[in-house]
C-alpha cells in the first residue's frame, strides 16, 4: 500500500461523463497548486483517454470506465490511469500513430494519443482483445 495520496473513480461510459472526468482530475490535482497550464493539459489528456474508452472501447454501448490518479515523486508529479473493459486494441503501435483512426467516417482525427503524448511526460498503453485497454500517463508539474 502506498502512502502517496491517490483516488479511484468508476463511472458509466457515457459521453456526459467526459466533463465529469475532466473536472475530477482538475479537482484532485489542485491540491498540488499546479499552474493553470498544467491543469489544462491534464484535463485534456484525461478527456482524450476517457473519450476513447467510451467511443472505441465500448463503441458507445456503455460499460464502466475507471479513472485513477496518484501523486508521485514527493508530490511533484501525478500518475493517471484510464481503463475500460471493452473491445481492446489489436495493434497498439498503429493506433498510437498520429492521424491513425479506425473511425475516419465519424469525423475522428486520429489525434487523441498524439495529444496525450504531447501533454504528458510518459504514456503507456496496454490492451488485450475483448478484455479492454489501460492507458497510463505521468506528468511532472512545472514550478512557478
Ligand atoms: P480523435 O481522438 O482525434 O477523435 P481517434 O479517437 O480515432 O480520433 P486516437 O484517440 O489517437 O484517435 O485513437 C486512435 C485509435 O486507437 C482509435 O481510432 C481506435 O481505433 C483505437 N483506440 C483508442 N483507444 C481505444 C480504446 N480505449 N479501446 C479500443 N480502441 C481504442
Ligand atoms: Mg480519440
Amino acid at each position: 500500500m502506498t502512502s502517496n495520496n491517490f483516488m479511484r473513480l468508476e463511472f458509466a461510459a457515457k459521453s456526459i461523463n467526459e466533463g465529469f472526468a475532466r473536472t475530477a482530475i482538475a479537482a484532485f490535482a489542485a491540491q498540488l497548486d499546479p499552474t493553470l497550464e498544467d491543469i489544462v493539459e491534464l484535463k485534456t489528456a484525461v478527456s482524450e483517454a476517457v473519450t476513447n474508452a467510451i467511443i472505441h472501447g465500448y463503441e458507445g454501448r456503455g460499460g464502466v470506465v475507471t479513472l485513477t490518479a496518484e501523486m508521485i515523486d514527493n508530490n511533484t508529479g501525478i500518475s493517471i490511469t484510464v481503463e475500460d473493459s471493452g473491445c481492446g486494441i489489436e495493434d497498439i503501435e498503429q493506433s498510437r500513430r498520429p492521424l491513425y483512426t479506425s473511425k475516419p467516417d465519424e469525423g475522428r482525427a486520429g489525434m487523441g494519443f498524439a495529444v496525450m503524448e504531447t501533454f504528458m511526460d510518459t504514456l503507456t498503453v496496454t490492451s488485450a482483445k475483448n478484455e479492454g485497454t489501460k492507458v497510463c500517463m505521468t506528468k511532472k508539474f512545472k514550478t512557478e
